[in-house]
């Protein structure tokens, strides 16, 4: 599989549906989901283009990061435990799943500078997923409001494995609409201006409801 040529599909449907919908291409962000493949496919994805790469496990994030030397964006999106917050949170541009006090508190004494983070929400309500129930989020983001390490980017989410579309566009519509809440009350320390969801099957869904940064593993560098 040619990661170039799917860069090449992925950024053609990008500009398909923002020609549909009146949306700016150049706010939607492809972030290449390494995960499954290794550090000489992870250097391929860079050479071809992919500027953005997700990591979703401390140790990954961390060989990649030192095996890499191409300049690339590096974010963590998986579920991160308080104790290794260190071992990667001056090493990484965004966290995706920031959802818990004690992490928080991590990013706060172990951080150098400050890190934009996307708190993650469960809108599903699935029990195997990770994030805060919808009605936490507002009362998480006021009491990070005296943290000065840990900046809230935006929300991100994780849809349901379904292929219904409504209930795929219902969890994205329903991600958005607690985003723009948030943007709305403009505390300084969570602009809260951007939106992480879509993955391999749902990202064209993702992009059509606001998404700013969709994350396809699969789908571009393979599974
Ligand atoms: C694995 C993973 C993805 C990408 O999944 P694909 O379906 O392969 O595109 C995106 N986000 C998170 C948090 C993941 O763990």
């Amino acid at each position: 599989m040619d990661v170039q040529a799917n860069l090449v599909h992925i950024q053609n449907d990008i500009q398909d549906i923002c020609n549909t919908i009146g949306r700016d291409p150049n706010e939607i962000s492809i972030i290449a989901v390494t995960k499954y493949v290794t550090i000489e496919r992870t250097k391929e994805a860079i050479q071809s283009g992919v500027t953005n790469i997700g990591e979703n496990r401390t140790e990954q994030f961390i060989e990649k990061k030192e095996a890499i030397h191409e300049e690339a964006n590096w974010h963590f999106i998986g579920t991160l435990q308080s104790r290794k917050v260190r071992d990667i949170v001056n090493d990484v541009d965004m966290i995706h799943s920031l959802d818990r006090k004690s992490i928080a508190n991590q990013i706060e004494n172990r951080a150098s500078k400050p890190v934009d983070c996307f708190i993650q929400v469960n809108i599903s309500g699935e029990d195997s997923k990770h994030g805060l129930h919808p009605s936490e989020v507002e009362a998480f983001i006021e009491e990070l409001r005296t943290y000065e390490k840990v900046r809230i980017v935006g929300l991100m989410t994780m849809a349901p494995h379904v292929d219904d579309e409504d209930v795929l566009r219902g969890t994205f519509k329903e991600l958005a609409d607690l985003r723009d809440g948030m943007q709305a009350k403009n505390e300084p320390h969570a602009p809260c201006k951007y939106l992480s969801m879509g993955m391999s099957n749902d990202y064209k869904i993702a992009i059509e409801e606001g998404a700013t940064h969709i994350r396809i593993g699969s789908k571009l560098v393979g599974s």
